[in-house]
């Protein structure tokens, strides 16, 4: 039962109320007692006052004392009250036992120090026969006769009053807890209501239809806030699902056309009996082509498949980025040569750096193989090694035919290729031909906290600008 947040809001309300109006009653209980019992106590002096003024007045007049203390007596007695008067041996002089004919009690003579009041409540078993008593002592002037004036008044009236305030507390509080609770219960219900909800659209969530979303009543509470933050992270999540399936159906298109090609390739060489040595190199050839590029393909797959997992661990090492960017270079001539492609390199300065350098070296090779790619024949690729403020800047640009505007902005996406027929029948050694090549140089550059940028391209050719910070990149555990 108390595994429901409801249940528990509810009797956590009911048991602060509780102890409020406990603590309330209580008190109020306390004060009211205190006063009834001094009213009763007032009461009390009161009459023994009044008696002993009376007395000494009326025996100071000449009259006997016996007279004298029986008038005072019937003068000042309260309705429920007994009173009595004693001489100082403690014989009875008068007595008023009141309407209920009790007898007011006579006290041991000693317990009543000088001229003093004391007051007290007798002890008998029954609570409600308890009686307060006064005893006072008076003496008389000028004959010096000592009197002792007893005066008692039954408490059950007020431990009557005190008990029926107590039953009608303890309803009270008990009334007010069963409607707190049913209020509470209620309330809380209300409001946790937009948390049953949310759980039962969550229920019916998965990834299929991760496009739907948890319903908000307000989204000004903690409740709406709540829900907009799970849809929020459902919204990214819908997201990741879609790319990777993006990736999925990309990968799987990119794969399937250089196994078509094998596949031909094979059949139509089988299909005869006999083949001369030529056709079967040629087929050869074309299978081998084929298979560098599925796996060329395959190995960036694995890369940004890793990448997206953060399982590429950037393996750092102290190297020269121009001696790097040499390098390249000269890897890329050979490519460049076939093509009639000059590659100019700018002047490099001694640059130490700390990072990836196999990384840092597919990301260079990446930017020079697009470079030749969709550069023509006789074209120029220029490189250079720049610092800039806090920055190296690898520049590759190109005097090719250029990125059309619209492509731009997503020539960084995995798969995308401009002109998907060019690319793929140009593709080297060193390039994907899948449309990956970009999006893994930029990755390499973001891992390394910097960014890879397409500056400028039109018909004259095209700028491409990797930045990576010039202070070391904090190495990170994994990408
Ligand atoms: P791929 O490996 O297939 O070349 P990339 O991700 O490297 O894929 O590049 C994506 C697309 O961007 C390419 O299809 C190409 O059309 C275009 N592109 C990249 N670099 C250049 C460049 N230097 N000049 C013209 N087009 C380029």
């Amino acid at each position: 039962m108390f595994d429901s947040v409801r249940t528990r809001l509810t009797f956590w309300y009911m048991g602060v109320l509780a102890l409020v109006l406990i603590l309330f009653s209580v008190g109020v209980y306390a004060l009211l007692a205190r006063k009834l019992y001094r009213d009763l106590d007032d009461n009390l002096k009161n009459a023994a006052e009044g008696i002993t003024v009376s007395m000494l007045r009326k025996s100071g007049e000449g009259g006997s004392a016996l007279r004298a203390a029986s008038d005072a007596l019937d003068e000042h007695i309260g309705p429920l009250q007994a009173a009595a008067i004693f001489d100082a041996n403690g014989s009875l002089i008068a007595e008023n036992t009141g309407l209920n004919g009790i007898h007011a009690p006579l006290p041991a003579l000693e317990s009543i120090p000088g001229d003093e009041v004391r007051l007290y409540t007798t002890s008998e078993n029954n609570e409600s026969d308890r009686r307060r008593v006064i005893v006072k002592r008076v003496t008389a002037s000028p004959t010096g006769k000592a009197y002792v004036i007893v005066v008692s008044q039954p408490l059950d009236q007020v431990i009557g009053g005190l008990a029926t305030i107590r039953l009608i507390l303890f309803l009270a509080i008990l009334g007010a807890l069963v409607l707190a609770g049913i209020g509470g219960w209620f309330l809380a219900r209300r409001s946790l209501s937009p948390v049953v909800e949310m759980m039962e659209q969550a229920r019916r969530m998965s990834a299929e239809n991760l496009e739907q979303r948890l319903p908000i009543s307000n989204p000004h509470d903690e409740l709406g806030r709540l829900a907009a933050t799970f849809n929020e992270l459902f919204g990214r999540l819908d997201q990741s699902l879609a790319q990777q399936r993006r990736f999925m159906a990309d990968a799987s298109h990119e794969l399937r056309t250089p196994l078509s090609v094998m596949r031909t390739a094979t059949a139509v060489t089988l299909e005869q009996e006999q083949r001369s040595d030529s056709e079967y190199r040629d087929a050869l050839k074309l299978v081998d082509e084929q298979a560098r590029r599925l796996t060329r393909i395959v190995a960036d797959m694995f890369t940004l498949a890793r990448a997206d997992a953060g399982r590429r661990a950037l393996h750092a090492n102290d190297f020269f980025l121009d001696e790097l960017v040499w390098e390249c270079v000269r890897a890329a001539e050979f490519l460049g040569s076939r093509k009639g492609i000059q590659i100019k390199l700018g002047k490099l300065r001694e640059t130490p750096y700390r990072g990836d350098e196999g990384l840092l070296r597919q990301l260079i090779l990446n930017l020079l193989d697009n470079a030749i790619k969709h550069t023509p024949r006789e074209g120029e690729v220029y490189v250079s090694l720049e610092r800039q403020d806090s920055e190296h800047r690898i520049i590759v640009s190109d005097t090719g035919m250029g990125i059309a505007p619209e492509a731009q902005p997503h020539i960084f996406e995995r798969f995308y290729r401009v002109d998907k027929s060019r690319s793929r029948t140009e593709a080297s050694d060193l390039g994907a031909g899948a449309g990956l090549g970009l999006s893994i140089a930029k990755w390499i550059a973001e891992t390394h906290h910097g960014r890879l940028e397409l500056r400028t391209s039109d018909e004259t050719g095209s700028v491409f600008v990797a930045s990576l910070p010039a202070s070391e990149p904090r190495e990170k555990a994994a990408f």
